[in-house]
């Protein structure tokens, strides 16, 4: 337990009830605050203690209002999390257990599409992989929001990058059901975990 982590993918209203609503968002949601609730019972005190035997790291979708992913740019999506916006928030009940130095921004930058967490900042600079490596982390929970696109390209970037991946999947949403399945099966057959 002591090396493992969880990585929480885009849990951001505009995913959850916004522009871009996923399905399953609100449960996703629910059960991942019960896993977090199952890997740090019995340790009661402040948030802050928990953080330090089972970090939690957020990943956020962090947009300029003329994001090039966006319809109005010739993107494919309608606009969201916007920086800023109550739509680009972290869910509240998660609130609690986000800090400063866990979260980490993508899609900042207005040509660029992220999907992967893998290449969001926190806001020293430091990306997911570097906090990652400092924490000695080997096991990477990984849980959120959508399982085809974000979810999946932070798995495979974790994958490559040696870390055990294990992906909740009571805690993720998705946009399309099929799609959701699909990208399940060919990422069990890569090698992440379903767990
Ligand atoms: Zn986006």
């Amino acid at each position: 337990m002591k090396n493992s982590a969880l990585v929480v993918v885009d849990m951001l209203y505009d995913f959850i009830d916004g522009s871009l609503a996923c399905q399953n968002a609100d449960n996703a949601v629910k059960e991942t605050l019960r896993f977090i609730d199952s890997q740090t019972k019995g340790q009661g005190g402040e948030e802050h203690e928990i953080l330090d035997t089972f970090p939690i790291l957020f990943i956020r979708d962090h947009h300029p209002a003329d994001h090039s992913s966006f319809k109005e740019q010739g993107g494919i999506w309608p606009p969201h999390c916007v920086a800023g916006t109550h739509g680009g928030e972290i869910h509240e009940e998660l609130k609690p257990y986000v800090c400063e130095e866990l979260t980490f921004d993508k899609g900042c930058d207005k040509s660029v599409e992220q999907y992967s967490g893998f290449e969001g900042v926190n806001n020293a600079g430091q990306s997911l992989g570097e906090i990652l490596e400092l924490l000695d982390t080997t096991d990477v929970y990984v849980c959120g929001i959508a399982t085809e696109y974000c979810v999946r390209n932070t798995c495979e970037d974790l994958l490559k990058a040696g870390f055990k991946v294990r992906l909740l999947k009571d805690c993720i949403a998705y946009v399309d059901h099929e799609g959701h399945v699909k990208a399940l099966e060919e990422m069990r057959q890569e090698g992440i975990g379903i767990e």
